[in-house]
């Protein structure tokens, strides 16, 4: 028996008055899903605990069959393990984000751009070797990632303070969630001088000159230690391997004892290689019984509010994930259970994520019993929840009821 999870990232909306009031999973043409779920079992996961923010990270942990309750430590560690980054038990990983900022002559901030215009790793690396060079310290290092997407370590016990995700903040007033790095003289001397070292930075002046959003500031967040998680071999006795284009999910895989398939190509938007992805999954299916392939895409048109980009992003991840896994699978003649869902939605109009529990299909090919004979929505599911109270109350039972087996211990 082969299993596998397919994930698209933020795929959950929802109705959108353009769409007469449809989401854009409702409106995109998904006849893989569409039909996956008509002969399958639909269902809601709650893949956020209550409580927890919504974030990928808590929701793909969950995905992978972990609660969060009992192992999430924070999102920057789970990147820094993709990056190479091996925490010591005594430091702390932070997100480090290039951020545009405008800082107005009232001491207003507003987050101009979380990702500082989606900057170049070559640009960004450059600044991150600036910073480094300009602010580190006993206790503070900076290491570059891909694009704005950065950790800062920290050494042994550091000054507490609540941090907020960038993202959540796009063209909005930050005035009071930046005062928090002036809370304490060492996050206010780090901050300031990579804010001057920024300013001056000739990467910088280039792109002001371009017309492109400057890396102005830096946004720390997402703080947390080094998570103690057994892996999907020692739970479940499962080989596997994850596929996706985000740091973050190759640490949480990395954490899950899964391989990690890097595709060239993958790129995490529109333009990212689908076939590839496609390929390696069924390569890996090979030698392994398990897969859980992410596509990020959905979620970025989602956090972009751009409408025809979602259910582009949903219906190449139909056509081009979901269809080509499904025939290879079919091909192969082997037995396979198969999962379609989401981590979290990504409504356009809110363009941020939300922790509504998210639509699910499992997929059997053996075909055992009828199957929900509805085709793949939001709405669907929860007609199928009221009809059969059959929603999944965390990521751990959905690995459980995927594998049909409890965890070891
Ligand atoms: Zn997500």
């Amino acid at each position: 028996m082969k299993y596998v999870i397919l994930v698209g990232d933020g795929m959950g909306d929802l109705p959108v008055a353009e769409l007469n009031n449809r989401t854009p999973l409702e409106a995109a043409e998904t006849p893989f899903l569409d039909a996956l779920c008509r002969r399958g079992e639909l269902f809601l996961t709650r893949t956020i605990p209550a409580g927890y923010p919504p974030g990928s990270d808590v929701a793909n942990l969950s995905l992978l069959g972990y609660k969060p309750e009992e192992y999430y430590t924070g999102r920057a560690p789970l990147e820094a393990a993709a990056m190479g980054i091996t925490l010591g038990p005594e430091q702390t990983a932070f997100r480090c984000n290039l951020v545009t900022l405008n800082h107005s002559q009232d001491d207003q901030v507003h987050m101009i751009d979380y990702s500082a215009g989606h900057i170049s790793s070559e640009e960004s690396h450059q600044l991150i070797t600036a910073l480094e060079a300009g602010c580190a310290n006993d206790m503070f290092h900076f290491h570059p990632g891909v694009s704005y997407r950065h950790i800062l370590l920290v050494e042994g016990d550091y000054p507490q303070m609540n941090t907020v995700p960038p993202h959540d903040f796009t063209g909005q007033e930050v005035t009071e969630p930046w005062a928090r790095y002036h809370s304490h003289f060492q996050w206010q001397a780090l901050v300031d001088k990579a804010t001057t070292i920024l300013a001056a930075h000739p990467v910088n002046i280039s792109r002001i000159a371009a017309g492109k959003n400057p890396a102005n500031g830096i946004w720390l967040w997402g703080e947390g230690k080094l998570p103690t998680m057994s892996t999907l071999t020692e739970r479940f006795g499962l080989h596997g391997s994850l596929i996706s284009a985000v740091d973050l999910l190759k640490g949480l895989g990395i954490n899950a004892g899964l391989a990690i398939i890097n595709v060239p190509g993958a790129t995490g938007y529109l333009d990212t290689n689908y076939t590839g992805k496609a390929q390696a999954a069924l390569d890996s299916l090979r030698s392994q019984d398990f897969v859980f392939v992410h596509v990020e895409a959905p979620d970025e048109a989602g956090h972009q509010g751009l409408l025809t980009e979602k259910i582009q992003a949903i219906e190449d991840f139909d056509r081009q994930i979901v269809g080509p896994i499904l025939h290879g699978l079919q091909q192969s003649g082997e037995d396979f259970r198969m999962i379609a869902t989401m981590d979290h939605f990504t409504p356009l109009c809110l363009r941020t994520h939300t922790d509504s529990p998210v639509p699910t299909i499992l997929f059997d090919s053996r075909q055992a019993k009828p199957g929900c004979g509805l085709p793949f929505s939001e709405q669907a599911a929860e007609a199928e929840d009221k009809r059969l109270h059959n929603s999944i109350a965390n990521g751990e039972l959905l690995m459980e009821k995927l594998l049909e087996r409890r965890k070891h211990g």
